[in-house]
């Protein structure tokens, strides 16, 4: 039993058109960046949490827009919400996983999830703690039955494509390695990348059995060559183009030396 809170997401401006969302009580680990792009017709929404609270009731005001609610890439504590919403995008290679929530292998406790995906977190050099909710959304809760509820998107997305928010457009950027299905999306105008998983400023993961090491090299070898200002990841702070190229260098260089 623990503490039921009543405000599951906070959130912050990032700049006059961008809000950053949370989870407060959510271990780091499985803590995403969720991210609002106000626009002109449509608005953005770039991942949805765990959902284990309704993130479409908690930030009614700002889908008072019709909001396009994006995936970056199928994992648990990005796509908790999707269902939530009426217009879901995702990317081709997520679709079979979206539709069956057990492959997508979610749990709120360190012994739910299976001996070898411990390992892979623990080697990548995350902590992950027995419980991984620090409050309940609701009294009555019950992590045990935690799961990411099955939905279907309603756009399928491939490389290339844009998402148009009527006065900025994002382009589509495959960007598989950390998962089969993960995209990033790009506004040239700006120079912003929303970038999920596949780049964020903190222990990358590339040893899930849907991972894919040489893909992943050259999703890197992609994004260093982006002339991007700022890049908002998956998860952790935001950074700028020299911090992407030593990720993007790091990364690379590791994967050479191992
Ligand atoms: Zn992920
Ligand atoms: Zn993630």
């Amino acid at each position: 039993m623990k503490v039921a809170v009543g405000n599951w997401f906070a959130r912050e401006p990032v700049d006059e058109l961008i809000w950053r969302l949370w989870e407060p009580f959510v271990d780091p680990f499985a803590r995403c960046n969720i991210w609002f792009v106000h626009g002109r017709d449509h608005a953005l929404l770039v991942d949805t949490g765990l959902g284990v609270a309704s993130l479409h009731e908690a930030a009614r005001d700002l889908f008072e827009q019709p909001t396009l609610a994006l995936a970056t890439h199928y994992h648990f504590d990005h796509t908790g919400s999707l269902h939530e919403f009426t217009e879901r995008l995702a990317h081709k290679a997520g679709v079979s996983y979206l539709a069956t929530p057990g492959a997508i292998g979610g749990a709120l406790r360190r012994d739910a999830f299976s001996a070898s995906t411990l390992e892979k977190y623990l080697a990548a050099g995350y902590e992950v703690p027995d419980d991984l909710l620090d409050a309940w959304p609701e009294a009555d809760f019950d992590p045990d039955t935690y799961e990411v509820r099955s939905c279907a998107p309603t756009r399928v997305l491939d490389d290339g494509d844009i998402v148009d928010l009527g006065d900025r457009a994002f382009e589509v950027m495959h960007l598989p390695g950390h998962s089969p299905d993960s995209i990033g999306l790009f506004d040239a105008a700006s120079g912003t990348l929303f970038s999920g998983d596949a780049v964020y400023d903190g222990p990358l993961l590339d040893g899930s059995p849907d991972s894919d090491v040489d893909a992943y090299v050259a999703t890197m070898e992609r994004l260093r060559a982006l002339p991007v200002e700022v890049v908002h990841g998956g998860h952790e702070p935001s950074f700028g183009r020299e911090r992407l190229v030593e990720l993007c260098d790091a990364y690379i260089a590791g994967v050479r030396s191992r």
